[in-house]
């Protein structure tokens, strides 16, 4: 017998006969002798339908407000999973997140998760009831309703399942598993069937789009083994482990890319002390993230080039921001460009193996990609280059590193 947590994404939901679906895959590991929690997002594209719906009331309505309306998207699927499980037999009950309660810091509309209280979920579990919990939402401190920020109910099912003390975290998706790449883009990509915490975590946060960035590194911190697999097919998925449960060890593990990148250079800025911090400080203070930095060296100690990336739709608010900036900074010209992508390679068989960035340069440069920024860390290179070739790059370097299927 082990204890499960398993949760549902939007399309695993999508709609009545999905829905049944989902009832069948509970009660078989119920039948099983499992202790199974469940956690559901709402259907597939009701939450945009709801944020749209504030919108339309008022673009920059009361946030409090906003998370009342967007988390009812996931009652209505605690509610209809309930009795879909009913209806087979098996004993469920629905539980919102101020129910359980899921305690958060009432940051609204990208609340982060303090505490669960486990135990009446526990209690409900051991005389063979299925609780069925509503992700992407929990309680701030003022008992009021807060949503997690899209994407949450990943993060909801993990931590759900450290506070329960789950054997394992199935998160069932519409993909069966994390791949080498991504296989619309990567034809030979190959299915992993087990991925460290570091690396899903580094990913994630570069891109791939299965597990929402934070849900990664709950599991990781609080070592939540979570298997990503299908709802449409019946075969295990990826486990997502720690690093000595892996047996086999690839230098690089998978390749991603993000192609929401953009880029501002600002030419010919002065190259003296205060010059990085005037330049950033303005774009922190506006909650706008940087990644890539380079600093070219100055010629003649007077002036020198700055160029670094951002989300692409941070870019005119960090032009507009910059601007305002231009006396105090000084530049001869700024420079912004959307025609960017960032490609990484990830392993972390990287902190043995030198080369892994020659290897990825080299491949570059033989099919004529130009790089304009790098970035490392102990399990990654990333290289910014111009978006056109961010397919040829993908495939180039899923080749260049050995992770062609046969
Ligand atoms: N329903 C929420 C969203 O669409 C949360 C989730 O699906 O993870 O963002
Ligand atoms: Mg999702």
């Amino acid at each position: 017998m082990a204890r499960l947590v398993m949760k549902f994404g939007g399309t695993s939901v999508g709609s009545p006969e999905r829905i049944k679906n989902v009832a069948q895959k509970v009660k078989r590991e119920v039948e099983a002798g499992n202790q199974v929690a469940v956690v559901v997002s709402a259907m597939s594209g009701e939450t945009n339908r709801l944020v749209d719906l504030c919108k339309q009331i008022d673009p920059v309505h009361d946030q409090r407000e906003y998370d009342v309306v967007v988390a009812a998207g996931e009652q209505v699927t605690t509610g209809l999973l309930s009795m879909a499980l009913q209806s087979v037999g098996v004993k469920a009950r629905s539980w919102q997140g101020w129910q359980v309660p899921i305690r958060t810091d009432g940051m609204h509309g990208k609340a982060r998760i303090d505490s669960i209280d486990g135990s009446a979920l526990i209690a409900a579990m051991e005389k063979g009831e299925v609780s069925v919990v509503a992700g992407f939402q929990g309680v701030g401190p003022e008992d009021r309703i807060a949503t997690l920020g899209r994407g949450g109910s990943d993060t909801s099912a993990v931590a759900l399942a450290a506070a329960l003390k789950a054997d394992r975290c199935d998160i069932y998706t519409d993909v069966d598993g994390v791949y080498t790449a991504d296989p619309r883009i990567v034809k030979k990509a190959r299915k992993l069937d087990r991925i460290t915490y570091e690396e899903m975590l580094e990913l994630a946060s570069l891109g791939a789009k299965v597990l929402q960035t934070r849900s990664v590194e709950m599991a990781m911190n609080h070592r939540v083994r979570t298997q990503v697999l299908s709802s449409f097919a019946d075969q295990p998925g990826t486990l997502v482990v720690d690093e000595d449960e892996i047996v086999e060890k690839q230098i690089v593990s998978g390749v991603t890319y993000s192609a929401d990148e953009a880029k501002i250079t600002l030419v010919g800025v002065a190259d003296r002390p205060g010059i990085a911090a005037g330049i950033f400080g303005p774009l922190s203070d506006a909650g706008i993230n940087v990644d890539m930095i380079v600093q070219n060296i100055s010629e003649d100690g007077k002036q020198t080039d700055m160029t670094f990336t951002l989300g692409r739709s941070d870019l005119d608010r960090a032009v507009a921001l910059l601007q305002k900036q231009e006396k105090s900074l000084g530049w001869k010209r700024l420079v912004p460009d959307r025609n960017v992508t960032k490609v990484s390679v990830v392993g972390v068989g990287m902190r043995s193996h030198a080369g892994v960035a020659h290897t990825m340069f080299k491949a570059l440069a033989d099919k004529g990609i130009n790089i304009q920024a790098i970035t490392t860390s102990e399990i990654k290179v990333s290289v910014l280059i111009a978006a056109d070739y961010n397919e040829l790059a993908v495939r180039t370097l899923h080749t260049a590193f050995g992770l062609d299927a046969e």
